[in-house]
């Protein structure tokens, strides 16, 4: 077994912990942020320069590399992790929430703020949708050129077992907060039977596949915003066995209201097994990794750090702000004068604001890595503080200061 997950300390007044998972590409000192690298690459930045910020894994998604290159083409260059240059721990996506969402054409229907979208537009019958949903599968227009797809569970374990990553996930239904109370039952019982189909394919592919190193396959609780929904699946894949096998792991999805995003997460956490790794799927906004973390995740990724930062928008312990702003042509000073990332370490705001105007590469990859570093160091801080006993007062002090909330993502 080359797939372990040791809790080092609990905290005594939240479901908050500190441990360690082990995978066949290395460790992850949890709780920790994983940053996304969508097609195989994080966007602009080396994998070098990742490790060097500090990223202990990454994560890719099983729909985009299935459209392009073709998962075979991954397998037989012998796995993401030697495809990417990425030494590291990898993580995969299902493709569940991609293809109901690129393919249902509403790429922002999970978005945190559900006051911006109308019910109708989201539920409206597959007439406008590029996704379908039976029992069996989805079946999916190709957000690149239209061609038809078809994602089942089998389909979702045998394209993540050809990417290869050390963590993958089972195929879920992933609904939205606009769906009927109705059509979230049905989608409980769809996520429930696909799990079952998950983890015989899985078993199936890793006995085929022995040579390959270990994949760990984590279940997916949805249930949106419904406290029974929620509990029952987590009941549910929380003890599921199939094929002799159980989950090595959990994910949490699925759509949140951002107000609810901690009591969701304690109803679920409460009811999966303690022992086992909890990841927050697409959750990244600093505010929300607090109370992720309070609440018993160990794992997060999220797509905001790197998409925010290639439009000039940067974090910093006062809050997050664009480069682009005239305000910042003859300032002189670091992003983040408390950050220790090569950006802030060799570069002015004053620079980032001429490469962001002039358009040049450069002002993504340098904005990409201090955003990536300000995540992972927050999540790695959270560790820290959770070790040494001071967690809330280090929340408190970073949340009195910090002035922009944002929303969850995933791509
Ligand atoms: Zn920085």
């Amino acid at each position: 077994m080359d797939f372990s997950f040791d809790i080092r300390h609990a905290s005594s007044d939240s479901l908050a912990r500190v441990g360690t998972i082990t995978t066949p590409h290395g460790q992850i000192q949890t709780p920790a942020f994983i940053p996304v690298g969508t097609k195989a690459t994080v966007k602009s930045v080396l994998p070098e320069a990742m490790a060097d910020l500090g990223a202990q894994a990454l994560l890719a998604n099983a729909y985009h590399l299935y459209l392009q290159p073709g998962t075979d083409i991954i397998d037989e260059a012998g796995g993401l992790s030697e495809f990417m240059n990425w030494p590291g721990p990898t993580f995969t996506d299902s493709g569940g929430f991609q293809v109901l969402s690129l393919g249902v054409g509403f790429k922002k229907v999970l978005a945190m703020d559900s006051k911006t979208f109308r019910a109708d537009d989201v539920i409206a019958d597959n007439k406008a949708r590029l996704a379908h949903v039976d029992d069996e599968g989805v079946t999916f227009k190709s957000h690149l050129d239209g061609s038809i797809h078809r994602f089942t569970p089998e389909i979702s374990m045998q394209v993540q077992h050809q990417i290869g990553a050390d963590i993958i996930f089972a195929f879920d239904e992933c609904t939205t907060l606009h769906n009927t109370r109705g059509y979230q039952e049905q989608a409980i019982d769809r996520t429930h039977a696909w799990a079952l189909r998950c983890l015989d394919e899985h078993r199936k592919l890793s006995e085929e596949r022995k040579i390959n190193p270990y994949q760990a396959l984590f279940g997916v609780i949805q249930g949106a915003q419904y406290e029974d929904l929620r509990k029952k699946a987590a009941s549910d894949l929380g003890q599921m066995q199939s094929s002799g096998i159980k989950f090595d792991g959990f994910g949490i999805g699925g759509a949140m209201d951002k107000e609810a995003l901690g009591t969701i997460i304690t109803w679920v956490n409460e009811v999966l097994p303690e022992d086992k790794p909890k990841h927050l799927l697409g959750i990244g906004a600093p505010e929300d990794l607090f109370v992720g973390v309070e609440n018993g995740i160990d794992t997060f990724d999220c797509v905001l750090a790197s998409r925010i930062a290639r439009t000039s928008a940067v974090y910093t312990m006062e809050g997050r702000f664009n480069l682009s702003n005239s305000r910042f042509k003859r300032d002189f000073t670091a992003i983040d004068d408390e950050c220790d990332c090569y950006t802030c370490t060799h570069y002015t705001r004053a620079y980032m604001h001429h490469v962001f105007r002039s358009k040049e590469i450069i002002a993504a990859t340098l904005a990409t890595i201090h955003n990536e570093r300000f995540i992972v160091r927050l999540v790695d801080q959270m560790r820290q503080a959770l070790l040494d006993g001071n967690f809330i007062d280090m929340k408190a002090d970073f949340l009195g200061r910090y002035k922009h909330r944002s929303g969850q993502s995933r791509d």
